[in-house]
């Protein structure tokens, strides 16, 4: 189904627009200048909205007059109680993530009205680390309730994720949602290692659902440095479309064949190249022949 358009501030999500890049920082939560450091980083890197852990009662208020000069729309991560929620919305972040199978329903019903109140967006967060749950299909019907559910009071504006550390799992619970509702997805696959098993495990699961026509955010997730997910999850969202994100080298694998060292000169040209030519919209092939070359 084609998801409705919802905002989170400015930026329009779902429908035709196209899926955002979401990060989310890692510092610690009491070191504010390192938060803002990093959220530069992730926005120069390309992400387009930066979500925050809230873990307690009054980090909202302290992080959000120093992260607000990031000039993009930020997500509260909110989880167990209403209180960092609530006080997300208090202090002015765009959207609140809220996680169902660890807050208790009336909870996440007051977040749900404290939201439409103040005019923001909700991100109804499930996985499987929370919610107990044997198939995909169960945890995508238990999303639906609550799509249902939310969508009764007359609140829209809001976004649904389902997401585990299985790619198979993610991929059939996203699928399964998507026939019933038209809910926007934020998309990702949950705790997905590190190192090129993560990257790989999340290229796989986002990639599918891209294919698909699924996904209107996503988020790479893998342990280790925050800008190597953004530029994952950029180079993700250019295998859905015909255009590529990022200046994007295409090298063949070298055979029997080549007449030069594909390897050696693809590392040259990748070192002659600065970060102002990566954000290049272009594709460039280095082929160690003309069998599969433009000619
Ligand atoms: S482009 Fe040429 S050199 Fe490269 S893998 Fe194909 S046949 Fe081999």
């Amino acid at each position: 189904m084609i998801s409705r358009e919802i905002k989170i501030g400015e930026v329009g999500i779902g429908g035709s627009k196209p899926v955002r890049i979401q990060a989310m920082l890692k510092s610690g939560i009491s070191d504010s200048k390192a938060l803002l450091r990093e959220g530069r980083r992730l926005v120069e890197a390309g992400a387009e909205l930066i979500r925050c852990a809230v873990p307690g009662k009054g980090h909202a208020a302290e992080i959000y007059p120093i992260l607000k000069e990031l000039s993009v729309p930020l997500i509260a991560d909110c989880h167990f109680t209403k209180t960092a929620a609530l006080e997300a919305l208090k202090a002015g972040f765009d959207k609140i993530r809220v996680n169902p199978g660890n807050m208790p329903e009336g909870a996440v019903m007051d977040a749900v009205e404290k939201t439409a109140e103040k005019g923001a967006a909700l991100r109804l967060g499930f996985n499987t680390g929370s919610c107990s749950v044997s198939s995909p299909q169960e945890l995508a019907k238990i999303a639906l309730e609550w799509d249902e559910k939310i969508k009764k009071t007359g609140f829209e504006n809001f976004v649904v994720s389902m997401k585990s550390s299985s790619v198979k799992f993610t991929v059939e619970a996203n699928r399964f949602f998507s026939v019933y509702s038209d809910t926007p997805l934020h998309i990702g696959v949950t705790a997905s290692g590190s190192g090129i098993e993560g990257i790989i495990k999340s290229a796989a699961g986002i990639g599918c659902l891209l294919l698909d026509g699924l996904g209107d955010t996503l988020r790479v997730s893998v342990t280790g440095d925050s800008v190597q997910e953004v530029v994952a999850a950029r180079i993700l969202r250019g295998i859905a479309s015909e255009k590529p994100e990022r200046l994007e080298i295409i090298s063949c694998p070298a055979c029997s064949r080549s007449r030069m060292d594909v390897g050696r000169i693809s590392e040259k040209f990748r070192e002659a190249l600065s970060e102002e030519d990566f954000k290049k919209k272009l594709r460039v092939a280095i082929m160690g022949c003309e069998v599969n070359g433009p000619g």
